[in-house]
């Protein structure tokens, strides 16, 4: 018998995405909506599933829920591509601009899926550091574009893991680098509604600018599978290239639709979620030997004086799971913390004083 066939040798030393999935009471981790969505929108959707030819397949280009998130967003439908997840978003991105041959510049600490999936797509990453309070260093980003001529960068803001919100001076300066080297500059907008600025109304049909959001968060969507891309059309129409043929189902495509009908239930949840950052803020930042950073993001980065791994094993024997950063440079011992519904950030801060007493 032959050798087992290998994967491509770039790909060997990739190691897969990890974020547990625990079986706890307070799921802190994954930054999530804590909130379903309403039920009355639950109804409309599985009401709308009953008549649905599912012989057939869905509308490739989604025309009605790209009309109907334009009209939302204020922006022309030919800006808007959809994708499951904006995962999936950022993944079309890098097949379409990335590539052998080609870079993808991202500024760390970031969201690992960015020089992740780049890899992935065979794209080699260039790595700008952030400033020390995580903000990204325009001057130092725009030495780094220029003398690596990425033909893609990365901009997530707010910044996972660490909630920083980036000026919109900072995007328009990256915008100009990235256009002096003929690149596209994706801004990472998947927590942008909880933030109090967007870079969505930078977006024009002439500059190298794509803002990328998703249903997972503030829809209450993640089990869905929903994101999209707004971007110039001559970025949109490549994307449309690449993308595979009715990737985003017909119950996907309903569900994105009909939730634009429940805007105002989803600006309450919106609201609420950011006063309780606020609240886990402060309380957070009252205890001893804690370190909060400041977040435009549905989630908080901690600094802990000590082992943020040994907090992670305290924290889930006592029924509340957060991501633990220990293993990320320059995060090494930090955790991050979803905030979640009023009783699951009070359970995790009495689990806190139970092990930091
Ligand atoms: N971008 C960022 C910055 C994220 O944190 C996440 C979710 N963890 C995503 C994109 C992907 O989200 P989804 O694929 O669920 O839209």
């Amino acid at each position: 018998m032959s050798d087992r066939v290998l994967p491509r040798d770039d790909l060997r030393a990739l190691e897969g995405y990890h974020s547990p999935q625990l079986d706890v009471a307070v799921r802190l981790n994954t930054n999530e909506s804590p909130y379903r969505p309403p039920d009355a929108f639950m109804a409309r959707w599985t009401d709308a599933m009953r008549s649905v030819d599912f012989n057939r397949y869905p509308d490739r280009g989604a025309k009605e829920l790209r009309t109907r998130l334009a009209t939302y967003l204020e922006q022309p439908a030919a800006r808007l591509f959809a994708a499951n997840g904006s995962n999936e978003v950022l993944q079309t991105l890098l097949l379409t601009y990335g590539g052998p041959g080609r870079r993808a510049a991202v500024f760390e600490p970031t969201y690992a899926l960015h020089s992740h999936i780049a890899r992935i797509a065979g794209t080699e990453v260039v790595v700008g550091e952030r400033a020390d309070d995580f903000a990204i260093d325009v001057a130092a980003a725009e030495a780094l574009i220029d003398s690596t001529r990425p033909s893609i960068a990365f901009a997530c803001s707010p910044n996972n893991p660490t909630g920083t919100v980036e000026p919109s001076a900072t995007i328009d300066r990256l915008v100009a680098a990235v256009d002096d080297v003929g690149a596209l500059l994706v801004v990472d907008e998947a927590y942008g509604e909880f933030a109090p600025r967007s870079a969505l109304a930078l977006v024009d049909d002439a500059r190298p600018l794509v803002v990328v959001r998703t249903y997972s968060k503030v829809w209450s969507l993640a089990g869905v599978r929903l994101g999209f891309a707004v971007a110039p059309p001559w970025v949109v129409e490549e994307l449309e290239k690449v993308a595979l043929p009715y990737a985003v189902s017909v119950p996907t495509q309903l569900a994105g639709t009909i939730a634009l009908d429940f805007v105002s239930e989803m600006e309450q949840r919106v609201a609420s979620l950011v006063e309780e950052r606020g609240r886990m803020f402060a309380a957070l930042s009252e205890r001893p030997g804690l370190t909060v950073y400041p977040s435009g993001a549905n989630f908080l980065l901690v600094r802990v004086d000590g082992d943020a791994g040994a907090l992670w094993e305290q924290l889930v024997v006592r029924g509340v799971l957060v991501r633990d950063f220990s293993s990320w440079p320059r995060v090494e011992n930090c955790v991050r913390v979803t905030v979640g519904t009023p009783a699951e950030n009070d359970a995790l801060l009495a689990a806190l004083t139970e092990v930091r007493p």
